[in-house]
């Protein structure tokens, strides 16, 4: 135990945690010539492209110092907001971190927001400035934000270059020297905490766990504390680039189990295995069950492949048990399901994987937070609106609660102002603003999160030209008024297009909608009007006019195979097009509210 050191690393989105820690592996011979390929650890194809770690894995690396073996186990943790409760767990799982900032952008909102979740966990931070190398590069500056920050000395902040390989071996005597070793309970029972799982489709799930106290042992009789379920721990080993097995993983250290257990939801990021026959008598603490935050139809273009679409969505959660769906069927689509899902990054990755994996095409609806509302006749009993479908009807309606977050957003003092505006605008609440330095503010909001998924990110880069990072979390519901928008074409109400908006909101958002789906909608054969309705009340109008000609009048008489081709062309272009009455509705077009600035 003496000898193991179990650390993370945690850095705002590409301040360079993924390249330090393949420059880790590097230096420590843990990757083969053969093996080295960029950023290893994100081995999914989406996570790659995207150049983010979307699920954490955790590698072991052996490293000799002034002449003794320790054992390394990197914890990876993803990086964006959607997963922050894995990312929670995962910095549970350790004894320190590499706080990785960059020495051109400095401190950035998820430096502070993995900062404080590292802190809660009590542990010992290593300050890294990373990309010593670039001339952009503000090395003294930089140094100072970071003592600040953590009130260190500027002696313990470690210059660094993932790319050039500056300060490696001083990180790597940081962490041996400055994290401390684990210090479990070896005689007590097992008890291990489960930080991440992967799905494998030949040998089950994957669970990936830190040994608190006790040990787990090849074919040893365990239970999953929060499920309440128990396994024949059938493998047991080591997580090298490849896994290792092992007859036993002992307290402190970190791998792999294998039950053959065939659905991810039996294995809950968060939850203790311990000994079947002598269980622990405290589970680690810290354990949730994760609630999606956002929701959304998803429905087949072509309504013959509902099924198919079960089959691939039953299948997708196999191996991500954070998707939740619901049949639900809409006037305007016909069967598809109601989806919740951790963020609006997730349900990216989810539709993205649906085409890719599963070669569905899907059209998604205008996503949603969960509301809870309350009915005048049973004031007590909760309504929960994951669809607005759901909403009660306004004279039946008691109340609704909203999902809130605290935002926490970094900028230039420069961009305070529109900063600002933006977050006002979006109704949130300032309820604090401090000078992190002379030239960098960080502001904190109470806002609802349902103005966060209505495209926020991009108008924030737009108003502060790109120098703004943002974080959030969750905290809890509270009261709002909100109203049903419907959408009417061509005098038919769409329901798959109705959202969700606050009072004071919805008159703008109606009519920007309505003008968005003009642009969207192609011209057919006759004037196709669009209106924005709150109950009976029409709220806005546009009008998508009819088109002139017949588009293959202008082949009359001509060849047939032109003709043919140039129908074949439009069909194409129809791919996501959903007829819905008789009018033709592009995806584009659902999700058509997240866009309208
Ligand atoms: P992550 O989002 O924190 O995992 O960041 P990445 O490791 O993906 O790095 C983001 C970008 O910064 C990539 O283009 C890297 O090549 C680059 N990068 C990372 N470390 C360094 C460094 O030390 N120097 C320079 N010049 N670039 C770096
Ligand atoms: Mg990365």
């Amino acid at each position: 135990m003496k000898h193991i050191r179990n650390f993370c690393i945690i850095a705002h989105i590409d301040h360079g945690k993924s390249t330090l820690a393949d420059r880790l592996l590097d230096f420590t011979g843990s990757v083969t010539e053969r093996e080295k390929q960029a950023q290893l650890l994100d081995n999914m194809d989406l996570e790659r492209e995207r150049g983010i770690t979307i699920k954490s894995h955790a590698i072991q690396m052996d490293y000799v110092h002034e002449g003794e073996q320790y054992t390394l186990n990197l914890i990876d943790t993803p990086g964006h907001v959607d997963f922050s409760y894995e990312v929670s767990r995962s910095i549970a799982a350790c004894e320190g971190a590499l706080l990785v900032v960059d020495a051109a952008q400095s401190i950035q909102a998820q430096t502070i927001s993995n900062l404080y979740l590292a802190l809660e966990n009590d542990l010992e931070i290593i300050p890294v400035l990373n990309k010593v190398d670039l001339p952009s590069a503000n090395p003294e500056e930089v140094t100072d934000d970071i003592v600040d920050l953590l009130g260190c000395d500027p002696e313990d902040v470690i210059p660094a270059s993932a790319k050039t390989g500056i300060g490696i071996e001083e990180i790597l005597h940081a962490i041996i020297t400055k994290i401390p070793a684990p210090s479990g309970k070896v005689d007590a029972p097992l008890r291990a905490l489960i930080f991440d799982s992967v799905y494998n489709p030949f040998r089950g799930v994957e669970t990936f766990f830190r040994v608190i106290n006790g040990s787990i042992k090849k074919n040893q009789h365990i239970k999953f504390v929060a499920t309440g379920k128990d396994y024949s721990a059938d493998e047991v080993g080591t997580l090298k680039l490849i896994q290792h097995p092992k007859q036993e993983i002992k307290t402190g250290d970190v791998g792999y189990l294998i039950t053959g257990i065939k659905d991810a939801r039996e294995v809950k990021v968060g939850d203790t295995i311990t000994d079947a026959k002598n269980p622990t008598t405290e589970a680690v603490a810290g354990f949730e069950d994760v609630k999606p935050m956002v929701f959304a139809g998803i429905y087949p273009v072509d309504t013959e492949d509902y099924e198919e679409l079960r089959a691939s969505m039953e299948k997708l959660q196999l191996n991500d048990a954070s998707l939740v769906f619901t049949p639900e069927s809409s006037a305007a689509l016909g069967f598809g399901f109601r989806c919740g899902f951790l963020g609006m990054l997730h349900l990216e990755i989810i539709q993205e994987r649906l085409e890719r994996e599963f070669d569905m095409t899907v059209i998604t609806t205008v996503p949603n937070v969960s509301y809870q509302a309350y009915t005048n006749k049973h004031p007590d009993d909760i309504i929960l609106v994951n669809n607005p479908s759901d909403l009660p009807e306004p004279s039946t309606l008691n109340r609704v609660e909203e999902p809130f977050i605290k935002a926490s957003i970094i900028t230039k003092a420069d961009y305070v102002g529109p900063v600002m505006s933006l977050c006002i605008e979006k109704r949130g609440e300032i309820t604090n603003q401090s000078y992190l330095t002379t030239e960098r503010v960080e502001l904190s909001f109470d806002m609802p999160l349902a103005e966060i998924v209505f495209d926020f990110y991009d108008r924030l880069k737009t108003v502060s030209r790109g120098y703004a990072s943002f974080d959030y979390s969750p905290i809890g519901l509270r009261t709002s008024k909100l109203v049903k928008v419907d959408v009417l074409l061509n005098g038919n109400k769409v329901d798959a297009l109705s959202a969700l908006l606050h009072q004071d909101n919805a008159y703008d958002i109606g009519k920007k909608m309505c003008e968005k789906l003009k642009e969207l909608i192609p011209r057919q054969q006759f004037d196709i009007p669009i209106q924005a309705a709150i109950g009976a009340k029409i709220i806005s109008r546009e009008t998508v006019k009819a088109l002139r000609k017949d588009v293959t009048a202008k082949c009359y008489g001509g060849d047939i195979s032109r003709k043919r081709k140039l129908l074949e062309k439009q069909k194409k272009g129809k791919k996501r097009m959903r007829q819905v009455g008789n009018v033709e509705i592009p995806q584009e077009a659902f999700m058509a509210v997240l866009k309208l600035n």
